[in-house]
């Protein structure tokens, strides 16, 4: 017979890192299972940027950021590396549309340090940038970039460094549930007293063998850079900020921008949106209609980009109908946690992500409230076979 962990974890993105890292900082025997060698680019966690922000339109997103910021700068001190540029979040939208409303009205409730942007004053703070007329502006003044791929090398180590540990290129193939959970690898069994599921697009494959099924949709992203006519123009350098456009056109999704950083001289601009694909199959979905609205916007508002991606990599979301995160024990087996549907804005909560999950694992009460992401509020979805 194996031995028992007290905890299992399947998928070693950045929400099944950070929960194995909670997991062993309180004194849990954990493993970490990965079906990919790490680090890999075939999930959603690759990369080397991720916005970081409290601008949210929802006080429960903004209530847990307060938390997640605390949780990024402890594991800075304890892993001894530095993973956020402040840079500010420019945010622009139809001023009198519901969600800009919204999300400036739950800034100002939380205090978010912020600061409005008359359409006077905009081009003198923010220059190279054209905003849409009859758009809002305002600044989330704490906002700034991860850095994803450093981030999760840093929380995986700490991990390590507590006694945690990672089998990869381990792909889990059965889990039977049980007081004690049997999860079987392609290449061993291991057996635990609780199980996290955290497999970013492949969850669903997963939670078949607990005879449940999310409403999960599992997109593929181009994520493009862009180059600069005069290079160093969207720099951290010349100060400019992270963006997000909301509602770039009715029905259209939003636009999200980060200074150069990765590829000097190229700036990342994205659709937050793409078409749907098959986790193993994610390079045949070669569709490219958000490419051609990125183009449409980089000729309309960034006239300093060559309005043609230089760069176009991949990435995945997952997304739940109502883009919040699934964050619960599973409605039959509670001593199984699901992470799931992180909806392309995730990275930023890994840190508490992983505490909550952690804290279910363990049978406490969660530091935050997770009623906005209980399985429940699928019913009419979510298919629970046993
Ligand atoms: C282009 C892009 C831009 C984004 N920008 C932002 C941003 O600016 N800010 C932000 O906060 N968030 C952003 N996100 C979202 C964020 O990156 C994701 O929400 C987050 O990375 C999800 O992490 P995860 O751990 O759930 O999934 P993943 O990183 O996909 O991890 C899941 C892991 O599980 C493993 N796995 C799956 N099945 C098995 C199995 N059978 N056996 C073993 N292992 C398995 C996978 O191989 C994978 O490593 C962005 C995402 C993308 C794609």
């Amino acid at each position: 017979m194996s031995e028992v962990y007290d905890c299992i974890v399947i998928g070693a993105g950045i929400q099944g890192s950070c929960s194995a890292y909670h997991l062993a900082k309180n004194k849990q025997k954990t493993v970490l299972l990965e079906q990919f060698v790490l680090p890999h680019s075939r999930g959603s966690s690759h990369g080397q940027t991720r916005i970081i922000r409290k601008a949210y339109e929802e006080d429960f997103y903004a209530n847990m950021m307060q938390e997640s910021y605390e949780l990024w700068a402890q594991l800075e001190k304890e892993a001894g590396v530095k993973l956020y540029r402040p840079t500010g979040l420019l945010v622009m939208g139809p001023e009198n549309g519901e969600v800009f409303s919204k999300l400036k009205a739950t800034m100002q409730r939380n205090n978010i340090p912020s600061v409005f942007l008359e359409k006077h004053e905009f081009s003198q703070h923010i220059p190279n940038l054209n905003l849409t007329d009859g758009n809002g502006a305002l600044i989330d003044n704490v906002a700034g970039v991860l850095f994803a791929d450093r981030a999760l090398r840093a929380v995986q180590g700490v991990y390590l460094s507590n006694g945690g540990v990672i089998k990869d290129g381990e792909k889990v193939i059965d889990i039977q549930p049980g007081d004690i959970v049997t999860v079987t690898t392609e290449s061993g069994v291991y057996r635990g007293k609780s199980l996290v599921i955290t497999a970013g697009p492949w969850a669903n494959k997963l939670l078949t063998n607990t005879g449940l099924e999310l409403p999960l949709k599992v997109v593929k992203i181009n994520v493009c850079y862009w180059k600069e006519k005069v290079p160093g123009t969207y720099s951290v350098g010349h100060r400019f900020p992270c963006f997000i456009q909301l509602e770039p056109k009715e029905g259209e999704y939003d636009i999200y921008g980060l200074p150069s950083n990765e590829y000097p001289g190229l700036m990342k601009v994205c659709y937050h949106m793409g078409s749907e694909t098959e986790p193993d199959e994610r390079d045949k979905q070669t569709d490219r209609g958000d490419i051609d609205i990125l183009k449409r916007y980089v000729s309309r508002c960034l006239p300093g980009l060559i309005p043609v991606p230089a760069i176009v990599e991949s990435c995945m979301y997952t997304v739940t109908p109502d883009h919040h995160f699934v964050l619960d024990c599973h409605p039959t087996h509670r001593n199984i946690v699901i992470g799931a549907g992180f909806s392309g804005h995730g990275f930023k909560f890994g840190p508490i992500v992983g505490k909550v999950l952690s804290q279910l694992a363990m049978g406490e009460v969660p530091s935050q409230d997770l009623s906005p992401f209980r399985i429940q509020r699928f019913k009419s979805h979510s298919r629970s076979h046993l």
